[in-house]
């Protein structure tokens, strides 16, 4: 490869470099080994799930501005797999001449949901109503614009349903009073700027792993039935039960996400789907998504591999799908029922090689197969 180069193409033997070394970076690694690239993952952490499958390691703050261009010296492009990497660790990354992909833009829209929510609703796409919030009067007003029950989050930083609160009818009488109950949730989100979104009274949720290449080509998954448990994802079934006309809905606001932020790499664009089968998006996640992990045992190309292609410069794969699946994340504890799952015929068990289980933490999954079952 050309280095510096605008719009960089990789060959084999080439360096992916890799913000953060989680379980997706990991699964990412191995994607790129399979195509003939090495990683290097970029990760604060000296115990990361991904340095074990990795070719090298950069061990530094994300704010480590000499270790950012150190890293941008020994790769030949750089992505990342989660969106809180600092817009400004990007900003040094193509000042010492690497390409990063998705950009900077994706970030800057993902990182902040009140930013996000406006974008979204800027390409003409349903969003829940929602209020900016920066102080208890402004929590007081978004709760009469929005009506409850409603939801207050951060706007930055939260994930798996942290920094968020919700404000229903019973919070208000265990609190004894509405001032008290506002005051408290505010005090959850520790009176950080939020957003308050109303409470979306969904029939299901799914959601839509798209991917678009350095040439403006997009490819999408099908749409994937999501149920989460105390805000994070338990199980992600494929096919989804939603209508043509559903689908059709989603992937036309997933194409619109993609081309507005001229985007490379893949997406997660998750959707409450509403009982009369109208979509309106939750969030979108400039990475690999949890969700998309039944790709790697249900697809040929997996949201992986998918993703390292258009990073790398090279088309896409075809995100068809060979078999229904149901993934399950092994959550904590969870984890301790992998002896009898690897003995389940068509269940593929991933484990992540963190140590220690803790309550929350997400330890590996299992995505079950079964026969396709006809198109309907
Ligand atoms: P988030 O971290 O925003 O993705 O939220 C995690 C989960 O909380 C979502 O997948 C939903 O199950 C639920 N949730 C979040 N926002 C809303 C909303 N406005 N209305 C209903 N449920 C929500």
């Amino acid at each position: 490869m050309t280095r510096g180069a605008p719009s960089p193409t990789l060959q084999p033997g080439d360096t992916v470099g890799i913000l953060g070394g989680g379980q997706l970076a990991r699964m990412l690694s191995l994607a790129a080994a399979s195509l003939g690239l090495r990683t290097n993952i970029f990760c604060p952490d000296d115990a990361c799930p991904a340095f074990h499958v990795s070719d090298s390691a950069t061990i530094a703050a994300y704010t480590d501005k000499t270790a950012l261009q150190n890293f941008a010296g020994r790769v030949d492009v750089v992505t990342y797999e989660f969106e809180n990497v600092p817009v400004d660790a990007v900003a040094i990354l193509e000042a010492a001449g690497v390409t990063v992909r998705p950009g900077a833009v994706a970030l800057e829209k993902a990182q902040d949901r009140l930013v996000e929510k406006q974008f979204i609703r800027s390409l003409e796409v349903a969003t829940a109503e929602f209020h900016g919030v920066d102080d208890l009067a402004g929590l007081d007003q978004g709760l009469q614009n929005v009506g409850r029950p409603a939801i207050l989050k951060t706007r930055r930083l939260g994930y798996d349903g942290k920094g968020q609160t919700r404000l229903t009818e019973q919070d208000i009488d265990l609190h004894a009073s509405f001032e008290k109950a506002v005051a408290f949730a505010w005090a959850e989100v520790g009176a950080a700027p939020s957003i308050l979104e109303a409470f979306v009274p969904f029939e299901r949720e799914v959601s839509i792993i798209g991917a678009r290449a350095a040439d403006g080509a997009i490819q999408l998954y099908e749409p994937i039935e999501n149920v989460h448990a105390g805000g994070i994802l338990k199980t992600s079934t494929a096919p989804a039960r939603i209508s043509a006309a559903t689908r059709a809905a989603a992937e036309r606001a997933t194409i619109a996400i993609l081309e507005a932020l001229d985007y490379i790499g893949v997406i997660g664009v998750e959707f409450f789907v509403l009982p009369s089968g109208a979509i309106v998006v939750n969030e979108m996640a400039p990475r690999v998504h949890n969700s998309g992990h039944l790709t790697a045992d249900a697809c040929a190309i997996s949201q992986f591999e998918q993703h390292i292609r258009a990073v790398a410069g090279w088309p896409l794969g075809d995100p068809s799908r060979h078999s229904d699946a149901v993934m399950e994340n092994l959550i904590g504890d969870d984890v301790k029922a992998w002896r009898d799952i690897i003995r389940e015929p068509n269940a593929a068990l991933h484990l992540y090689g963190k140590k220690e289980a803790r309550p929350g933490r997400k330890m590996g999954h299992v995505t079950r197969l079964t026969a396709r079952s006809p198109a309907k």
